[in-house]
């Protein structure tokens, strides 16, 4: 497939997207099992990745690739079995300051959290009471995280977070219920924002509206940013929308990033054969129809890893280092990338070539 994106818009970078924001190195979370470390299956595997201040970072993976068990670590919302087992997530101040997330008890995250982080769910209803109105639940985290506001400043502040997001003043006393889907989504990133966080956490926060939804609570999204200037980490199996809005993107697979580039490079040039295949199953939000090619196979078992590369059974381009040897991430330019085939074509001397995707289609079956 030919990738063209002349008429897509390129996000902007973040209003100081080059200061760091928070830094993840090393990040691992496992499933703990009942019968000791033997039976632990390994979610999330070597995490790194820094994002700047304002920045829109995009996860995209398929099902089972360990984007949401990052996500939940993240925002330090896992629950047993799951368990962030080794790394360090830190948080850098506006002043200066730095915050070792994983070190925080609970109580201190309670402090953080809408604060400095927030977090967007996939569903508004995970988000929203469905028993309380709107301006109760906007007025509940306010009045917790803002002490001392005065009933005026509450209504105006409630007033604006809802014309944020395109919400009248007069939703304002209705019940999740008697909103849209689209509108109950749109309150729950109002209601994220309510704090003026330099970070929001979103999982998957367009799934559960429809496309022409989508398309608005993704804009809204991204001027907001380019308004307020909160950092984005957005996780979604849906590369294409992931173009429209991310400064960059990185792709998961088995639990491990596997390539990060800048959005548009990513799209247009993957170094990694499964970026690739992730790329031309989606159909891109403004270009014409064309055959979609899906990924041949099924993502590995987490607890059965085989050794080597773990997309090797899937991959058209294995060869016999992919095997034996797990690749690494490799910094090449702008771009992260874990896998042989890079270094193999720079090693490959004029007239010998590396399999065809086609003769390594083959040679995987044997
Ligand atoms: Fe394919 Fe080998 Fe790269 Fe893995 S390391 S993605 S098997 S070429």
């Amino acid at each position: 497939m030919t990738a063209t994106i002349d008429h897509l818009p390129s996000p902007a970078p973040g209003p100081s997207a080059g200061e760091p924001l928070l830094d993840i190195r090393g990040l691992c979370v496992d499933y703990l099992g009942p019968g000791g470390p033997e039976t632990d299956v390994r979610a999330c595997a070597d995490i790194d990745f820094t994002l700047g201040r304002g920045e829109i970072f995009g996860i995209a993976g398929e099902s089972g690739s360990g984007k949401s068990t990052l996500i939940t670590a993240l925002a330090r919302l896992q629950r047993p079995p799951a368990a962030t087992t080794a790394g360090r997530m830190v948080l850098h101040g506006a002043d200066g300051s730095t915050v070792d997330l994983l070190s925080l008890s609970e109580w201190e995250l309670r402090r953080l959290r809408w604060n400095d982080i927030a977090v967007v769910l996939q569903s508004a209803m995970d988000a929203l009471n469905p028993v309380m109105r709107l301006h109760a639940q906007f007025a509940d985290v306010l009045r917790e995280h803002r002490k001392g506001i005065g009933r005026d400043e509450l209504d105006t502040r409630i007033t604006e977070l809802l014309g944020m997001v395109g919400i009248t003043p007069d939703r304002a006393r209705a019940y999740p219920h008697e909103l849209s889907g689209g509108m109950r989504q749109r309150a729950s990133i109002a209601l994220a924002l309510a704090c003026e966080p330099s970070l929001v956490i979103m999982d998957e926060p367009t799934t559960a509206v429809d496309v022409v939804m989508q398309r608005q609570i993704m804009g809204q999204i991204l001027r907001l940013r380019d308004r307020i200037g909160f950092a984005v980490v957005l996780v979604t199996h849906d590369l294409s929308l992931l173009l429209e809005v991310a400064d960059r993107i990185a792709i998961m697979y088995a639990g491990r990033i596997v390539e990060t580039g800048k959005a548009t490079s990513l799209y247009l040039s993957p170094e990694h054969p499964y970026t690739q295949g992730l790329r031309d199953s989606f159909p891109p939000l403004h270009a014409p129809l064309q055959v979609l090619h899906g990924i041949p196979g099924t993502p590995p078992d987490l607890g059965r890893l085989p050794v080597g590369c773990a997309f090797a059974p899937r991959c058209a381009h294995a060869f016999d280092r992919c095997r034996t040897e797990r690749p690494l991430p490799v910094l090449r330019g702008s771009r992260v990338t874990a896998c042989h085939l890079p270094e193999a074509e720079d090693t490959t001397q004029p007239g010998q070539e590396q399999p065809s995707p086609g003769q390594a289609a083959e040679e995987n079956k044997r």
